[in-house]
């Protein structure tokens, strides 16, 4: 168990808009990574959390939006439908949401801890997680994507 700092926007490095480069490497250090990042995101209670928000510019994330853990490394979108509109928030944004549109259906491929490749696919709040989350890895936030910020009364 390990809990990393989780990278917030006023960070001097910019780290959350950089665009992250392949993993290449499946080892001990990349499974050491992944087991703090899923203890990093359940303690902050989010149901997301990208390799840069952990200060580590690869393309890594994991999501658990409460159907077990799920990690994705080197993902690729290939199928979105439909549109949500809905509010969304970020870790590394404590307090502030907005709202964003995403597509209501996402099919990503990804590898695997083990480097194999796997297909997924969901609907509704994990579809909006895996293209919230893929889009960390090419350095964009949420803010980026909203077209309104809540109000503090609006949460
Ligand atoms: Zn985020």
């Amino acid at each position: 168990m390990g809990y990393r700092n989780i990278v917030k926007d006023d960070d001097p490095m910019k780290t959350l808009h950089k665009k992250c480069r392949p993993v290449t490497e499946f080892n001990q250090k990349l499974w050491d990574l992944l087991d703090d990042m899923a203890d990093t995101m359940y303690q902050a209670e989010g149901v997301g959390l990208a390799g840069p928000q952990v200060g580590y510019l690869r393309r890594v994330f994991v999501i658990d939006v409460g159907e077990g853990l799920i990690e994705f490394i080197n993902p690729e979108i290939l199928e979105t439908s439909g549109e949500q509109d809905g509010n969304e928030g970020c870790l590394s944004f404590p307090g502030e949401y907005g709202m964003v549109i995403r597509p209501n259906y996402v099919k990503m491929r990804a590898q695997d801890r083990e480097g194999n490749w796997f297909e997924v696919e969901g609907e509704e709040l994990f579809a909006r997680a895996m293209c919230h989350e893929n889009d960390h890895l090419d350095g964009i936030v949420f803010k980026e994507r909203a077209y309104r910020m809540l109000e503090e009364d609006e949460y």
